[in-house]
């Protein structure tokens, strides 16, 4: 059998078997392939058996059962092994075929890689894919960036597997180079953010007393209204699960969490672009702070806090939470997008932010109904500078700020700690204030450091005082 193969996978773990299946699904013959061999055999004997699915016994085995131009889906393990394929792939590869990372790569990478193959002629397409395992059996997220060129023999295949959402697919062309990874990232950023936010409202819920099952019940009904979004729904889930003793699986579970690096590399790029992505910031920090667990335990008998005492009406606080919920995550994809364009400036990416609302709308972790109203803000205007300055989010805002400021200021009181409600309250007060208290900064740096200030109304005129009146 040769040359009558669609596209090509390399990568046999979760992602790449349940992509090639969803291809498969949807009319594509791959052609599959894995570093250990044996893994191919034991796909195509169990899972891929009776499907479009074709096994490679090596890479110019895979390059050989390929129609032209060739396409060649990676989905292994970010870093050294994506170079590793990309070398032993080009020997065997023409002017115009197609490499697709798949994996979640750091966008730096995918820039360098899309110009040092495009000087071979080889097109390559650095892809974030969402939603995990089940996403990309029955329909991921899909963020395809790097050689235009491409696109077009891309185009049908990724978005015949993508997610739908209001019948468009959860697909499109983001942006030359790293523009694919760099939104993937920001989307994991973000889910970080959701995530962290979550747990601060349900570890408010316990703080006031609130049963287990009226939390799930809560989250239940906030998945009905605007907060209706798939975290929200799996947290109603977990928190309804029991174990086997008939017990909530839940409060058995060590209070640490873990992270593979995507949070991280957000917060690292919001402070190499200047843009003050706080909230991300945050759930980064307090996934650190939570896996300090042997800290924490000797602090909590050392550290005084205050008495816990809620004596407020609690249906009224948990609408509330539910307001502080919206609120600050209005503000962290606000953040999350103001990230977005100043790196678009930077690169010169065309970045449509309508369509990557559009491409998180479904499929991928932070899926929500909510994203159909940030789809609407960019559309309406695409220049938007801030979505905080969108109509429709002005008014959610206003609507939920004093729920939100009680939430943040009762979390203080009881000491409970609350770093994205809060964090985000905190931006959203210095986004709105005309004057922030930078003139004092100025001042010092110009006291110790001679570095000079600016006078209101005359901007771009740097004097120096002598603040000590010395010589
Ligand atoms: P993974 O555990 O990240 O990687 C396993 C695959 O990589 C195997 O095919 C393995 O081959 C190959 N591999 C590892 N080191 C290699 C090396 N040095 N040289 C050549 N091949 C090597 O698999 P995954 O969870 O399916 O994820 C694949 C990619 O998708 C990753 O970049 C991941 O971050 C990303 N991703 C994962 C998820 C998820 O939910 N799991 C979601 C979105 C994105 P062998 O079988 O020979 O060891």
């Amino acid at each position: 059998m040769s040359e009558n193969g669609d596209i090509g996978l390399i990568g046999l773990a979760v992602m790449g078997q349940n992509l090639i299946l969803n291809m498969a699904d949807h009319g594509f013959t791959v052609v599959a392939f894995n570093r250990s061999v044996e893994k191919v055999h034991n796909f195509l004997a169990n899972e891929a058996k009776g499907k479009s699915i074709i096994g490679a016994e090596s890479i110019p085995d895979l390059v050989s059962k390929l129609k032209s131009p060739r396409r060649i889906m990676l989905l292994v393990k970010a870093g050294d092994a994506v170079d590793s394929f990309i070398n032993q792939l080009v020997p065997h590869l023409e002017e115009g075929d197609i490499i697709i990372d798949g994996g979640n790569s750091e966008y730096q990478d995918s820039e360098r890689r899309t110009k040092n193959l495009a000087k071979m002629g080889i097109r390559f397409v650095g892809a974030g894919v969402s939603g995990g395992e089940e996403g990309a059996r029955y329909g991921p997220s899909l963020m395809p960036g790097g050689n235009k060129a491409a696109w077009p023999y891309i185009k049908d295949i990724f978005q015949s597997i993508s997610a739908k959402a209001d019948g468009q697919p959860c697909c499109d062309w983001v942006g030359n180079d790293g523009a694919g990874h760099f939104v993937k990232m920001v989307h994991n950023g973000i889910e970080y953010g959701d995530m962290q936010l979550i747990g601060e409202v349900y570890h408010l819920m316990l703080a006031i007393g609130i049963s287990q099952e009226e939390m799930a019940k809560t989250f239940g009904e906030w998945n009905k209204g605007e907060l209706d979004s798939f975290l929200i729904e799996i947290t109603r889930d977990i928190l309804m699960f029991k174990d086997t003793d008939g017990k909530y699986l839940l409060p058995k579970i060590r209070d640490t969490a873990g992270q593979k690096g995507t949070g991280k590399w957000t917060a690292i790029a919001a402070l190499n672009y200047g843009i003050p992505v706080t909230l991300i910031g945050e759930a980064v920090f307090s996934r650190c702070l939570s896996a300090l667990k042997s800290e924490r335990q000797i602090s909590s008998k050392i550290l005084p806090g205050p008495t816990p005492n809620f004596s407020d009406d609690k249906t009224k606080f948990l609408d509330d939470l539910k307001q502080a919920l919206y609120a600050a995550k209005i503000v962290s994809y606000a953040q999350g997008f103001m990230l977005l364009r100043e790196a678009a400036n930077v690169h010169n990416w065309d970045l449509d932010y309508g369509a990557i609302a559009l491409m998180w709308r479904g499929g991928c972790i932070i899926r929500s109904v909510f994203l159909g109203e940030i789809k609407k803000a960019f559309d309406k205007d695409s220049s938007l500078k801030s979505l905080l300055l969108d109509p429709f989010f002005v008014e959610a805002i206003s609507k939920a700020q004093t729920g939100w400021r009680n939430v943040v200021s009762t979390a203080v009181k009881l000491g409970i700690p609350t770093p994205a409600l809060g964090t985000a309250l905190a931006f959203y007060d210095g986004y709105r204030s005309e004057h922030l208290p930078a003139n004092l900064l100025q001042a010092q740096r110009d006291y110790f450091g001679a570095h000079t200030y600016e006078l209101l109304g005359q901007e771009g005129k740097f004097v120096h005082t002598n603040w000590t009146g010395k010589g």
